[in-house]
Parts: C-alpha cells; sequence; structure tokens
C-alpha cells in the first residue's frame, strides 16, 4: 500500500512557500507519491480581480513543479465542472487509487476550519489528514485540540512540523507590486508572470492620478486598513487646508502611508534587501516599525511621488528632528483619522487645529508612554523630535 499526499491549492501563483511544503511533506510524511492539485474554483475565497486563470495557474505550476520532481500535477479539479470541493477529489482519487493511503495535506488555517468544509467527514472516512504546523505553541496547542475532536469523530490526523517559509499569495502579489518578489518565486515563474502580464507585474504605477491611486492602494493594502487609510487621506487634507499645506501631496502621502503595512517583518527585511537599503540596528531589532520606511521606499520608486510625499510616509511612526508641516500633518492624521478611538483622541484633535506642534508632541509623548509600558524600546527618531519640539518651545519663551 502506497501513500499518495494529495496537496490542493489555487497557486496564485505558485511560490517557494509551496515548494518547501510538498518537499516537507514528501520527506516527513514518508510518502510514496505526491499530487498537487490546483483548483478550478476555490471553495473558500474568491479571487483577487486581475488574478491568473486556471490554465496560467497551471502552466505556473509546472514551472515551480520541476524543482520537485517527485511530485506530479494533477488537473482533476481543472477537469472537474463547478467548485472545487475536496471531497469530490478524495472520492475521484479513491476510485483510482483504491488500495493505496490517500493523505490530504493542509496548512493550519486550513485545518482548523476542516469540519467547516462540505462533506468532511467523506473527506476523513477516504484520507488521512496531515497539518504541516509552524510549531509555535499556541498554533501547536490549537492542532492538538482539533486533532482530539477529530479523532473522536473517526478522522486520522498525522501532524507534521515544518519550517513554513513565510509568504502567502496574497502576500506575494503585493510583493510583485513592490517589485521584491524574486526572493519568493521559483526559477522561471517570475518570467512567466512578467511575459504574461500577471498581478500588475508590468504595471506602471507613476504618478496616479488620484482616483486610480485609491483603487491601487485599496487592492494592495489589507482590507482590514481601508478605512483607516481613507480616513488619514481625509484627515491630513483637512488639516492642510487649515494649515496652508500642499493639499495634494496631503491626500497622496496619507493614502500611501501604510502602502506596506501588511508585510510581515521577515518581509519588510526582504524588501529593504531587494531594495539595497542596509538598515541601522534600531530598525533590525524591531522590523516591525519598518514600514515607514519601505512604505516611502514604495512610494517613491513605485508610485514615483515626489520627495515632499515621500519624506512624509518615511517618518510618520516615528517623527523626527525639524520636521516639515507635512510631516507634522501626516503624523497627527494618522494618530486622529475618524477611525482612531482612544483616550486622549479628543484633545489631540483638538490640539491639532489650535496648534499642530503641541499636537505631535501629545502623539509622541503618548507613544513613547506606551513603548515603555510594553517594555519596548523608543525610536532614537522620537526622542529626536521630542528634543528638538522642546527646544522649540523654549525659544517661544
Ligand atoms: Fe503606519
Ligand atoms: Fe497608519
Amino acid at each position: 500500500m502506497a501513500r499518495i499526499g494529495i496537496y490542493g491549492g489555487t497557486f496564485n501563483p505558485p511560490h517557494i512557500g509551496h515548494i518547501h511544503a510538498a518537499q516537507q511533506a514528501f520527506a516527513l510524511l514518508k510518502l510514496d507519491k505526491l499530487l498537487l492539485i490546483p483548483d478550478r474554483i476555490a471553495p473558500h475565497k474568491v479571487l483577487p480581480a486581475g488574478s491568473a486563470t486556471a490554465d496560467q495557474r497551471l502552466q505556473m505550476l509546472k514551472i515551480a513543479a520541476a524543482q520537485i520532481p517527485y511530485a506530479q500535477i494533477d488537473d482533476c479539479e481543472l477537469r472537474r465542472e463547478g467548485t472545487s470541493y475536496t471531497y469530490l477529489t478524495v472520492q475521484e482519487l479513491k476510485e483510482r487509487y483504491p488500495n493505496d493511503e490517500l493523505i490530504e495535506i493542509m496548512g493550519t488555517d486550513m485545518f482548523l476550519s476542516f469540519r467547516t468544509w462540505r462533506n468532511p467527514e467523506m473527506i476523513w472516512s477516504k484520507a488521512t489528514l496531515a497539518v504541516l504546523c509552524r510549531g509555535d505553541k499556541d498554533e501547536k496547542s490549537a492542532i492538538l485540540a482539533e486533532k482530539e475532536v477529530l479523532e473522536t469523530l473517526g478522522a486520522k490526523v498525522e501532524v507534521v512540523p515544518n519550517e513554513v517559509t513565510a509568504i502567502s499569495s496574497t502576500n506575494l502579489r503585493r510583493m510583485l507590486a513592490f517589485d521584491c518578489a524574486a526572493a519568493y518565486l521559483p526559477d522561471g515563474v517570475l518570467q512567466y508572470i512578467r511575459e504574461n502580464g500577471l498581478y500588475g507585474a508590468n504595471e506602471n504605477y507613476r504618478q496616479l492620478p488620484m482616483k486610480r491611486l485609491e483603487e491601487v492602494v485599496i487592492s494592495l493594502i489589507d482590507p482590514k486598513r481601508v478605512n483607516h487609510v481613507l480616513g488619514c487621506r481625509d484627515t491630513a487634507v483637512m488639516l492642510a487646508k487649515h494649515w496652508g499645506a500642499d493639499e495634494t501631496d496631503a491626500a497622496r502621502a496619507g493614502i500611501l502611508h501604510d502602502i506596506t503595512k501588511a508585510l510581515r517583518g521577515p518581509l519588510q527585511l526582504t524588501l529593504c534587501d531587494a531594495y539595497g537599503i542596509v538598515l541601522d540596528d534600531f530598525s533590525t531589532k524591531y522590523p516591525k516599525t519598518l514600514h515607514a520606511l519601505t512604505g516611502s521606499l514604495v512610494a517613491e520608486r513605485i508610485f514615483g511621488e515626489n520627495k515632499a510625499v515621500v519624506e512624509a510616509i518615511r517618518h510618520h511612526t516615528t517623527g523626527k528632528a525639524d520636521m516639515t508641516l507635512l510631516e507634522k500633518i501626516i503624523y497627527v492624521a494618522d494618530y486622529m483619522e475618524p477611525c482612531r478611538d482612544f483616550p486622549g483622541v479628543e484633545k489631540l484633535r483638538e490640539l491639532a487645529i489650535t496648534d499642530i506642534d503641541a499636537a505631535l508632541k501629545l502623539g509622541l509623548e503618548m507613544t513613547l508612554e506606551l513603548l515603555k509600558k510594553q517594555g519596548s524600546e523608543v525610536s532614537p527618531a522620537s526622542r529626536d523630535a521630542l528634543l528638538w519640539l522642546s527646544g522649540k518651545d523654549r525659544c517661544k519663551c
């Protein structure tokens, strides 16, 4: 009896995270055969606009799979009409391999939601479930608890420790737009993407008109941040009007300020690496704060924004000494836009209209206080900003 792994997915596009997971699954599950199965229509997600067609995803998977010659691409879901339910695939494969053990491979999220899939009992009656687990403590205990539940229901579950490469297809599409995805794509896939103009890889985003800029930004940021970003833009424009700064610059910096925020720490570092940026000690230690720097790089190199906009994005999390009016406005707008709700925000909103420096100072002080509570280090740039503002205060006396 052979052990046949089933590794399904949308592969939109296939990336090295998929390849590494397939390699680990093959070795650790001691598989005799591994089937890569691209879906036709994924049951749990709607593909974003501009995605590759099913045939293009298949072609890219063929290129990617050249790195794992023992894997076999199976197009059974592409040939089947309608939604690509796993239970139908497992049923079909069981008919094809009646005497072998089928092993349905999945990541943690899929495993934890497995009982909500269509006909889960049909799947576990015909296949062992294998979950690739990153091994962080919380995730492991959630997986073990779910394993117990599923086993009580009659499923056979294998947990595979896995060094998952930190990339998702969604983030990979962002990295493509930011021109720094090469490290995450198997040889040939990036070339295919460029040759076929997929995922906006060949699009020119430089100096887009405002409406188009808004559409592009919304397509690239975390959907949960859309209201924040639009709120920051509108607030920045209001403050620019009030204080006499350039309203267009304020709008563009406001909408772009968190453009790279969805990228997790390692991806921030990859972006810096791809752009040839050498980081200081603080940024290397706290990659979470890097989205201001990477956002400014993307604003400059991908969106072709002017220096004032780029610098306002660059300093929106920490501030710095000698901030321009636009830099102050973006810092404060980010802090007080309408979605913000925390003790002190009303005071900040008042000050933003009466004394922008005082609003900036209050924002910096509140951040410092929060960092202190969290036991995190304060950025040297924020200290410089506060010293600079205190100096200005003294000058007023
Ligand atoms: Fe931010
Ligand atoms: Fe923000």
